[in-house]
């Protein structure tokens, strides 16, 4: 008899374990909060604008894992070459800013040089948290005109109370002729592995989870949404799922929900557990999207601003990515902030956000007031989990505690883990592998 199998949560982790699970050996379920699965990918059209919850691009570099998902989409995908760049003091210096030091005022670009070399030369002892790790790697100039305060606003918090462990694996290190010839005004790219990009032709990023899901009702997997898992019970070896309207019966698990929310439905866990849990932090994210009467807006697609006196740290002009993000004669922007209660910004109402977003752009001259046709909010809870010191051994108490309970647990935020769309896929797929095995 086919076992019954319950996903709890319709992001790409839930969608994609559910792609991967033997369908003869599972009835499968998967149950989402929201009235459209998708999680972090879900789009949105206002008034003929398209924005989504930040810029998300496809990339990876797992060949194999990249070409299953560009075969996921089909025709539907088109190729784009990365033209980011970082907004420092008003000019545009092309990502990541070690990389394109000559187009800084002359005194800025000689003090990362020079900080660059003589850290090099210099015995320093190990860095033991993030901030150090960037001192340790770039030197004082390119560390404190823009690693540090970038990397203070997106993360909300002070680098040096955030874990080493995790940079290592992040923040790819440039050879140092890349930097000196970056200084000299001769061009190199950086870390190659996003340098093209692909993107849905149609439908945004969205597209990605949508065809997921039409895979898998096609194979018979249910879905259940608008259902918000309110509690969890076991009785007899089974679990007892309950959401709005009614309470369903599986014989295994997989959460794919935020690992904060399902401590909220889950009664059992003790003490210790719940404490490891709260101390792991993480950010929301605020995204402002403005409709904008100009036809060519900019050719960029993600600039990022370090200046703390701009409430967002990235902006993306989704029309890099295709003409149907907007109505024609117009572009869209979209402006990301991170957030957290208590920092000023979390509660403030849209009309704020909006208001903070157009004067900051219309500060830096990238827009006018008056060019402004619409604007919408919308909020994340879950975005960025924080890496802080105490990270890794808070993570192994919660997540020791899961495989006790044979509780398998996918995905951003099931994980917690900086995970993008590849590795939630990869990861999905080995899931539903053991679960294979296992049936
Ligand atoms: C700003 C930003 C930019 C990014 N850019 C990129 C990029 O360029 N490229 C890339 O590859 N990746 C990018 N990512 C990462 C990518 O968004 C994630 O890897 C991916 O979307 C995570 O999917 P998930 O299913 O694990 O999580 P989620 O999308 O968070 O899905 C979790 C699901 O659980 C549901 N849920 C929550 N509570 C309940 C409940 N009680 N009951 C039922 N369901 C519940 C939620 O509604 C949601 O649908 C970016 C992420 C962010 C935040």
């Amino acid at each position: 008899m086919k076992k019954a199998i319950g996903i709890l949560g319709g992001g790409l982790a839930g969608l994609s374990t559910a792609y991967f699970l033997d369908k003869s050996a599972y009835n499968v379920t998967i149950l989402e909060k929201e009235a459209k699965c998708g999680g972090l990918l879900r789009a949105f059209v206002h008034e003929g604008f398209h924005f989504e919850f930040g810029g998300h691009i496809l990339f990876s570099k797992d060949q194999e894992i990249l070409e299953f998902i560009l075969s996921m989409l089909g025709e539907n995908k088109i190729q784009r070459y990365r033209n980011n760049k970082i907004y420092f003091k008003g000019r545009y210096i092309k990502y990541p800013f070690e990389n394109e030091l000559s187009k800084l005022a002359l005194r800025d670009n000689l003090a990362c040089l020079f900080y660059y070399l003589a850290n090099k030369l210099k015995k320093k002892r190990l860095p033991k948290n993030f901030g150090e790790f960037l001192y340790y790697h770039f030197g004082k100039g390119i560390t404190e005109q823009y690693l540090w305060p970038y990397n203070e606003k997106i993360w909300n918090i002070n680098p040096a109370l955030m874990s080493l462990e995790w940079a290592k694996d992040r923040l790819p290190l440039p050879p140092t002729r890349d930097v000196i010839k970056s200084s000299l005004g001769i061009k190199s790219e950086g870390y190659k592995h996003q340098l093209y990009f692909y993107y849905p032709r149609a439908g945004g990023v969205q597209a990605l989870p949508d065809s997921f899901l039409a895979k898998n009702l096609e194979a018979g997997v249910k879905v259940i949404t608008n259902f918000a898992v309110t509690g969890i019970r076991r009785q007899d070896g089974r679990y007892l799922v309950s959401g709005p309207d009614r309470e369903l019966a599986f014989d295994q698990l997989v959460m794919a929900m935020p690992v904060h929310n399902f401590f909220k439905v889950w009664p059992e866990a003790p003490a210790a557990v719940m404490s490891a849990l709260n101390s792991l932090r993480y950010n929301s994210l605020a995204v402002v999207m403005l409709g904008i009467k100009r036809d060519q807006l900019t050719d960029k697609f993600a600039v990022y601003f370090p200046d703390k006196s701009l409430v967002f740290h990235r902006v993306c002009f989704n029309k890099f990515l295709s003409e149907s993000m907007c109505p024609p004669g117009t572009s869209v922007v979209q402006a990301e902030i991170t957030t957290n209660p208590g920092d000023g910004v979390h509660d403030l109402s849209d009309h704020d956000l909006i208001s903070q977003v157009t004067a900051g752009l219309a500060r830096e001259n990238i827009i006018k007031p008056e060019e402004v046709i619409t604007a919408k909010v919308e909020r994340t809870e879950y975005a960025y989990m924080v890496p802080q010191l105490d990270h890794e051994q808070n993570k192994k108490i919660v997540y020791d505690y899961f495989l006790s309970q044979n509780l398998p647990a996918v995905g951003r935020f099931a994980e917690f883990e900086y995970l993008n769309m590849d590795a939630v896929i990869t990861h999905a797929k080995k899931l539903a592998a053991t679960l294979n095995q296992a049936s």
